[in-house]
């Protein structure tokens, strides 16, 4: 039988584009998807890139100018793996041209901006989904289904983090991460680590934020330095609305890390841990294991965590970082064929922002914020 085709234009071809393209390639091989995916042109500021792009991944056709993804009505899907402080411009023209939207987290360097995709979003009908890909491993999911069928109990704290080490040299160059326009630690790492502890326990109401640059001035490429001034480490203390308190931190100058993206949580019958860099594993403790026998137990990722047999049939044999990117394609696929809620949309994505904007307000004013 055949399918539609749902024809991609993938706007950026840097380490997220390449993990996209990876993504729609064995997304339909793994899942059973409504649509065949067709990887029709590809965009890069770069037209060395673009060309390489097209010519390594397969697209059809490739430009240096992304408007021309835009105004080609083959174009079903826009793909947005650029720069944090593109994603706006390039997600509204997609969306008044009535194409759906896949962008790359943070969704935009404001959360007034991130509300005028999401309204426009919706307004125009369009699917849209944010790239927030941790949230598609089987072992969350796992996670999330003992919370709430008791097993750790009434959840009393959390404690999650985004740690890496990318940015902890002095003399990295200034990036678009630096960018006061969407850039700093909190927006793109603790982003991460907000849209997990929000999955876990539902929503943060409440937050008091220190926010703090760390090294303020890098080597601009040029042979100068310029200013630096978001933050190198972006901590919290959180309230849930289910009671829960705890804390969040995005942190990219963690030296030695590099894909802290864990989690703790802890109830009164049990407790959870959970780290990115093991990433297959969910660590489970439970008070009602016989005195002298408790410790944390590790649950092995396996066909009984769906969709991981759908990989792969053998348990502990593990998933990768790409597949987590295929799980995140088929659900927006599923979802622009109506099958499902959209994963993770712009509306999603504007929640995560406001709360990386409430955590920096209140850093300034180091003082309690709610979050609105
Ligand atoms: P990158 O620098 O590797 O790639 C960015 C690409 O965009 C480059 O190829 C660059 O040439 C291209 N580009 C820049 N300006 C452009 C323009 N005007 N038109 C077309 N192309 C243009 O960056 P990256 O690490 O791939 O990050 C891209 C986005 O992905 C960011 O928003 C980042 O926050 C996000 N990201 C998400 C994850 C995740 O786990 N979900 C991980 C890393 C990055």
């Amino acid at each position: 039988m055949t399918r539609p085709v749902l024809n991609i234009g993938l706007i950026g071809t840097g380490f997220m584009g390449k993990t996209h393209v990876f993504g729609f390639a064995s997304a339909p091989k793994v899942f059973d998807l409504p649509y065949e995916l067709q990887l029709h042109t590809v965009a890069d500021i770069s037209d060395k890139a673009a060309y390489k792009a097209a010519k390594d991944f397969g697209f059809e056709h490739w430009t240096t100018n992304w408007r021309d993804l835009i105004s080609n009505p083959e174009i079903d899907v826009i793909d947005i793996t650029a720069p944090n402080a593109l994603h706006k411009e390039m997600a509204l023209a997609a969306i008044a041209a009535g194409k759906h939207v896949y962008c790359e987290k943070p969704l935009a360097p404001l959360a007034k901006d991130a509300l005028e995709m999401a309204d426009a979003a919706e307004a125009a009908g369009v699917k849209t989904q944010v790239g927030f890909n941790y949230l598609c491993n089987p072992m969350l999911r796992q996670a999330k289904a003992m919370i709430e069928a008791g097993a750790l109990g009434e959840i009393r704290g959390y404690r999650g983090i985004h740690c890496e080490d990318y940015m902890a040299d002095e003399n990295g160059q200034y990036t678009f991460r630096h960018d006061p326009a969407g850039g700093g630690a909190l927006a793109d790492l603790g982003s991460h680590a907000l849209a997990t502890a929000e999955y876990l326990l539902g929503p943060i109401t409440d937050v008091l934020g220190d926010c703090v640059t760390v090294i303020p001035s890098r080597p601009d490429g040029k042979g100068g330095h310029r200013d630096v001034t978001v933050d190198d480490v972006g901590r919290a203390f959180v309230r849930f609305a289910n009671g829960a308190q705890g804390s969040i931190e995005g942190n990219w100058i963690a030296t030695g890390r590099k894909m802290q993206h864990d989690f703790e949580v802890y109830g009164t019958k049990g407790a959870l841990a959970f780290s990115q860099e093991r990433f297959n594993e969910l660590h489970f403790y439970s008070t009602e294991d016989p005195a002298g026998r408790r410790g944390f137990r590790r649950i092995e990722a396996g066909p009984d965590h769906d969709p991981y047999v759908r990989f792969c049939v053998a348990p502990g044999h593990q998933l990768g970082f790409n597949d987590l990117k295929a799980i995140e394609v088929a659900g927006f696929v599923h979802a622009i064929a109506g099958e499902y809620p959209e994963p993770f949309n712009f509306r999603a994505g504007l929640g995560i922002q406001k709360i990386v904007e409430t955590i920096q307000s209140s850093s300034r004013k180091s003082a309690w914020e709610q979050v609105i």
